[in-house]
């Protein structure tokens, strides 16, 4: 799960990471009342979406009195970012953060994720803040640093240190560099993040080590244990599609492309797409209805497919074990008897009841292509759609 930046601010102050003072605003009343608040000379308006790139998009605005805060408030509040991380359709802006600007001397990278090689958490960091890191690691891969973290004993000091004497913290700094590596890393375990990205963490004029942005990324799996985090879930950010298809406990991650795909099994989902893009198609999600699913959960899996208006056909794909092929078909025609299928739709049934599912399907006097194994329904349902 994500949350914004003011949000993850907010989380890691209470764990000792400087940040500057800032505050929420929903309305431009409200941004240029936050910004009389801070009473700072220059106060920074920034958007507040799941992405980044907001400052190159025209997202982050220093402002210089209150006349000019109402201004760049009332200018991205509502406005659609197109940043390098929204896709195309952007992301529409309705909140914003009104911060204390400050004298930027320079800008690093700090980060933490857990990495899948190691089985461990990996800080990094580089001088070369505020830019893209995958740029970086891809031209530059030179100019990052890695420091792994052993879980037993957590971020040690000669690491912190080390990392900060890499990127070139000034060395009357690195003291300060050090307490906030270690409190990123106590919110980081604490909360169970699967990232904390700092781009940039700057130091300023006055001496001080920030963080400018803040990227906190929680791990769904342990969210039932953190409820202060599960507050910050902002559903206007999510993809409307996978909201509906979480209250029904189905795996579902909406694609670019446009075959829809219903499929039993993680791996096989994923073979599913794979064999999709081999034949030339592209898939419009990913879609595991998992191993118990009744006949209402296949409707609104079905339902949740046909709501996509870039779909032009579906695969089902289904190899049922545990899965029985008759509840599969009962809920594909249920859902199509609702809401009217139109588009081609070709499945490939085996497994558990093969024989009943394929009976229900053919009798259902719907238009359905059957595929007698992956490849054949891969390869029938990518010509249908082109
Ligand atoms: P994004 O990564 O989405 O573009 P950032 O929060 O990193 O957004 O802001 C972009 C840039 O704006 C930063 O690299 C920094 O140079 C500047 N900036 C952001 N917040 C402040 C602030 N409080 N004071 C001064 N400059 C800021
Ligand atoms: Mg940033």
């Amino acid at each position: 799960m994500n949350i914004h930046e003011y949000q993850g601010k907010e989380v890691l102050k209470s764990y000792g990471v400087t940040v500057p003072n800032g505050k929420v605003a929903f309305t431009v009343e409200e941004a240029v009342a936050a910004a009389q608040e801070l009473n700072s000379p220059v106060a920074v308006v920034k958007a507040q979406i799941h992405a980044g790139g907001r400052g190159k998009a025209g997202g982050v605005k220093v402002a210089k009195n209150l006349d000019e805060v109402r201004s760049y408030a009332g200018e991205i509040l509502g406005k659609t970012l197109v940043t390098h991380q929204t896709g195309p359709e952007g992301k529409v802006v309705k909140r914003l953060l009104i911060e204390e600007g400050c004298h930027i001397l320079k800008e690093y990278y700090i980060g933490l994720v857990v990495d899948r090689g190691t089985g461990r958490i990996v800080l990094m960091g580089s001088e070369e803040g505020g830019t893209e890191i995958e740029e970086v690691a891809a031209l530059r891969p030179e100019k990052i640093f890695k420091e792994t973290i052993d879980p037993a004993v957590g971020l040690q000091v000669f690491q912190a240190r080390r990392l900060a004497y890499n990127i070139f913290i000034p060395n009357d700094l690195i003291s300060q560099a050090v307490k906030f590596m270690q409190a990123l890393y106590s919110a980081f375990v604490d909360k169970d993040c699967s990232i904390a990205e700092i781009n940039p963490l700057v130091i300023t004029k006055d001496g001080k080590v920030l963080a400018l942005d803040a990227k906190l990324n929680f791990d769904s799996n342990a969210l039932f244990r953190h409820k202060d985090i599960q507050d910050l879930r902002d559903m206007d950010e999510e993809d409307e599609k996978e909201i509906e298809a979480s209250k029904y406990d189905l795996s579902y991650i909406a694609l670019d492309g446009n075959i829809g795909c219903m499929v039993n099994g993680a791996g096989l989902a994923m073979a599913t797409m794979d064999i999709i893009k081999y034949y030339g198609g592209e898939p419009a999600n990913f879609l595991d209805v998992g191993g118990g699913a009744t006949v209402e959960k296949v409707t609104e899996a079905f339902k949740i497919i046909l709501s996509d208006s870039k779909v032009r056909g579906i695969f089902i794909n289904i190899f049922g074990g545990i899965m029985r092929c008759d509840v599969i078909a009962s809920g594909v025609v249920e859902a199509a008897r609702q809401l009217g299928l139109t588009k081609p739709l070709v499945v490939r049934l085996e497994g558990t009841n093969v024989e009943l599912g394929k009976q229900i399907l053919s009798g259902s006097g719907l238009n359905i292509v059957s595929a007698d194994s992956m490849a054949d329904g891969a390869r029938k349902i990518v010509s249908l759609v082109q």
